[in-house]
């Protein structure tokens, strides 16, 4: 799995304070005195001055079981690899860690026979989108994510718990790993939810 940030608004946390103050028409006093506004106005649910700042993700080597997940969040805006365009290799398919050494094993001779058959179709002169039918869940996908940081705080909020499926956490926290380097005060708050849990999986 990789998470990349492509971009992320420069100076994100000057830019949201001074928005805020427009409401105040007042001035602010520097990064620190930003930051204090910030955390109060996510303190007291004033998130929508999170809109005015944005980034952009790629991540890839995820399966599409995650990506299916991640492309359920309607306010982030999205670009997937396709299968329809795209051929699928040999080597992309994502290790479920439960999965054992013998288990692991059986997947990917499941999975090479899958491939087979779809190596098979497509000499066929099947289509790409119908021969795909065959492949697993399991299989790696590669996507852009835009999302604006309330929106990026709402998937982060869902996608850091406990209950989410690991994959989909491990995004979430390298993705807040990110954010918080760039914009500590919009998303300091997040930061427990990145700790490993200490029940059992999530569902989904
Ligand atoms: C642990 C976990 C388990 C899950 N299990 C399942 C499952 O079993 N089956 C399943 O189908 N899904 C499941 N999901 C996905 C879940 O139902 C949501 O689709 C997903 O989390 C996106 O959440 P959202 O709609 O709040 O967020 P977004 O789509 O990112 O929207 C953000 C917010 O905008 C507002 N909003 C967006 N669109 C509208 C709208 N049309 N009308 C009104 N308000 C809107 C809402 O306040 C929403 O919370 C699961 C999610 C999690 C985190």
């Amino acid at each position: 799995m990789r998470v990349e940030l492509l971009f992320i608004t420069p100076e994100a946390e000057n830019l949201i304070a001074r928005c805020a103050r427009i409401s105040h028409k007042s001035v602010g006093k520097g990064p620190e005195d930003d930051r204090r506004l910030i955390r109060k106005l996510i303190k007291l649910g004033h998130e929508s001055v999170l809109e005015h700042a944005h980034a952009t993700f790629e991540i890839s080597g995820i399966s599409r079981a995650c990506a299916n997940q991640l492309t359920r969040h309607r306010l982030a805006s999205f670009v997937q690899e396709s299968q329809r365009y795209v051929e699928v290799q040999e080597n992309e398919l994502v290790r479920p860690p439960t999965f054992s050494e013998e288990d692991w094993e059986r997947a990917k001779k499941l999975f090479q026979e899958a491939m087979d058959l779809y190596r098979f179709l497509l000499g066929k002169g099947v289509p790409k989108e119908d021969a795909r039918f065959v492949l697993p869940l399991g299989i790696e996908t590669r996507l852009v994510l835009t999302a604006n940081f309330r929106e990026l705080r709402h998937i982060l909020r869902l996608r850091l718990s406990p209950a989410a499926q690991w994959e989909i956490r491990e995004v979430a926290k390298r993705m807040w790993e990110i954010l918080y380097a760039h914009a500590p005060s919009c998303f300091e708050d997040l930061s427990p939810l990145a700790k490993e849990p200490e029940g059992k999986e999530g569902r989904c």
